[in-house]
């Protein structure tokens, strides 16, 4: 479904990816297991072209490889990035901020532009998906971390994406509360057929969650396989 070919990002004096070709499968649920500085972030934003350094090629199904600004928009849209900051407007509420993600920030916030019922529906059924239809009008400040990354999710489930590309998604929160979060990731992507690609650094939730892991150390493919076979050489303590 994404193809890296001999995919690499260097800055000055660091390669922060170095050359990887491999593919990520449809309908997979891909851990990227690494500690810090591993090159997770680096590997995501190859996966959707948000970075400005890629060397080598990334092919997508359904595009022919011509990465014009119309195919970078619609590439986008049909990704999905969860954070591990969640990146959410602090002060405005949960439904808000999932429209946001999928109506952009000034269609939301302008009455000018008021919302259609359907798209408000929308918005709503992601908040339901995730648990949080009674938190829909409470300022996303006022909830607690794992309803936050919650909202995260239903902002981009909003978007009706075919992949999600989430970012070290639990790093922030506690142990119990990280494995929840995890765990709607993980059954919402499987029942909607949503490939996921989700960074981590915790190798029990990585084992529990991944249908395939990939271990990443010091910017290289220490690993690949299934969790059964994940060998410590795959783990970067
Ligand atoms: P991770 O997500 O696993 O923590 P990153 O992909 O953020 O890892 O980083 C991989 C490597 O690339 C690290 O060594 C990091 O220091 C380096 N790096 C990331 N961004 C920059 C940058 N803007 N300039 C120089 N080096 C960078
Ligand atoms: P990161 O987010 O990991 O730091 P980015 O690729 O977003 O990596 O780039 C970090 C900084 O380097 C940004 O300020 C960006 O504008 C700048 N930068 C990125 N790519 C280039 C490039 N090819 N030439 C010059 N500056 C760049």
């Amino acid at each position: 479904m994404i193809q890296l070919e001999n995919v690499s990002v260097r800055y000055e004096d660091t390669v922060a990816l170095h050359p990887v070709s491999l593919g990520i499968h449809e309908g997979q649920f891909t851990v990227l297991l690494g500690s810090s500085g591993a090159g997770k972030s680096t590997f995501l934003r190859c996966l959707n072209l948000m970075h400005s350094r890629i060397s080598g090629r990334v092919r997508v199904s359904g595009f022919d490889g011509n990465w014009n600004r119309k195919a970078l928009q619609k590439l986008r849209r049909e990704t999905g990035m969860i954070f591990q900051q969640h990146q959410l407007i602090e002060r405005q509420s949960a439904l808000q901020n999932v429209l946001m993600g999928r109506f952009g920030y000034h269609s939301v916030l302008r009455s000018l532009f008021p919302l259609s019922e359907a798209e408000q529906k929308l918005g709503l059924q992601s908040l339901k998906r995730v648990g949080l239809l009674d938190k829909a009008l409470c300022r996303v400040d006022q909830l607690s971390g794992g309803q936050q990354q919650r909202v995260g999710i239903a902002r981009v489930l909003a978007q009706q994406p075919k992949t999600i590309l989430a970012d070290e998604p639990v790093a922030s929160l506690d142990p119990a509360t990280a494995d929840e979060v995890l765990e709607l990731l993980h059954s919402i992507c499987r029942e909607d057929g949503i490939s996921a690609v989700v960074s981590l650094h915790q190798v029990d939730l990585a084992r529990k969650y991944a249908d395939r892991i990939i271990g990443l150390a010091g910017g290289r493919v220490v690993f690949d396989g299934v969790p059964e076979t994940l060998t410590e050489a795959g783990i970067e303590e």
